[in-house]
């Protein structure tokens, strides 16, 4: 609860990220009832299931569960690269940025960073990068997008894009960072499997706009899913009876569609923090998913008194702020935001 300056005590409206959302009843029911095993010994069906289930969604062979998004993206750098080598990513991407170091220290690998401002990675810079290879520059063997990108708004790729990525990188891996991809479907109205067929490895989150309590997924070729397992196993992400988990994930999987609403309340948010910041120069068109996200110089003072009314969110970098819907967010709590934001005063200076 929050003290507004009112002296009123209100639930704050937790736009700091779609990780907030809690279990649907359906997904306790389900949790319930799960029949699980030990998949350390590759024992539990309900696990299982949803490897598969995820895997054929993804258009891929296999699929491992694991805890988090970032050990599925940390799995696909150990079995993507090796020690020395470049992975070319945007400069803002989650896996550079978010990660806080994990690729150095768990592959001993390095970046090659492009411009990703808008989302989709600048093609001649990657170019750039390849070409370097030829004048003694080090290889590289993987290239790593985000779809949807976050830093950027919660921007969907445009598959032309990805597949004009595929083509200019040869036979380099691709791994699609798709923690929010079900958002980027939804959106553009293409197939999960359609927007991962360039990828040589896919990852979702579970955990974010689809609701489940914890995990995530890598998808793949079975021969690099199989040393994945045992990466999954070095890293300390191999579970039990994790069916318990898997169970939430499959009635996840059943609430793609429900995505669509938030990239609705997402919109009406864009267009008011675009109306109330003029000075932020940001385009509320560039919202097509769920993140509100926008420069200005004043990003973390915005954040804080928006706080202060209530209303949480957040910055992502300097001067970055980002306000996240979710299904925890109803149409009232899209009006109260918007009446906080119209109360919200950035002192002079
Ligand atoms: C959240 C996120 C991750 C990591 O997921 P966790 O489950 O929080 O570890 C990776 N990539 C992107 C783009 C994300 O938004």
């Amino acid at each position: 609860m929050v003290l507004t300056n009112l002296g009123i005590m209100i639930r704050p409206i937790d736009l700091r990220s779609d990780t907030v959302t809690q279990p649907t009843d359906a997904m306790r029911e389900a949790m319930f009832r799960a029949v699980v095993g030990d998949d350390g010994f590759n024992d539990d069906p309900t696990i299982h299931q949803l490897e598969q289930r995820f895997a054929a969604l993804m258009g891929k062979e296999a699929a491992i569960f694991v805890p988090s998004g970032v050990m599925a993206n940390q799995i696909a750098v150990r079995v993507l690269t090796r020690p020395g080598d470049v992975i070319v990513a945007g400069r803002s991407q989650h896996v550079v940025s978010f990660e806080y170091g994990a690729s150095a220290r768990n592959s001993g690998v390095q970046f090659g960073l492009v411009n990703d401002e808008r989302g989709e990675l600048a093609l001649d810079e990657v170019e750039e990068y390849l070409q370097a290879e030829d004048d003694h520059q080090p290889a590289v063997t993987l290239v790593s997008i985000e779809n949807t990108h976050m830093p950027s708004g919660g921007t969907p790729w445009r598959l032309s894009a990805i597949q004009a990525l595929r083509a200019a990188i040869g036979p380099r891996a691709l791994h699609l960072d798709g923690a929010r991809i079900f958002n980027a479907s939804v959106a553009t109205g293409v197939a999960p499997a359609d927007i991962a067929a360039p990828a040589t490895t896919v990852m979702a989150c579970l955990s974010k706009g689809l609701c489940a309590p914890v995990g995530s997924l890598l998808a793949g070729p079975t021969e690099l899913m199989e040393r994945g397992r045992l990466e999954r196993k070095r890293l300390g992400g191999t579970m039990r009876q994790a069916g318990f988990l898997a169970a939430a994930g499959l009635v996840a999987l059943d609430g793609i569609d429900r995505l669509a609403e938030d990239h609705a309340r997402a919109k009406i948010l864009a267009r008011a923090f675009a109306a109330r910041f003029p000075e932020a120069n940001y385009d509320p068109e560039s919202c097509h998913t769920n993140i509100v996200a926008f420069t200005h110089p004043r990003a973390r003072l915005i954040a804080a008194l928006m706080e202060e009314q209530g209303v949480l969110g957040g910055t992502v970098a300097p001067k970055r702020a980002r306000f996240v819907v979710h299904a925890g967010i109803s149409d009232d709590d899209v009006q109260r935001v918007i009446e906080v934001l119209e109360q919200v005063s950035l002192p002079a200076g």
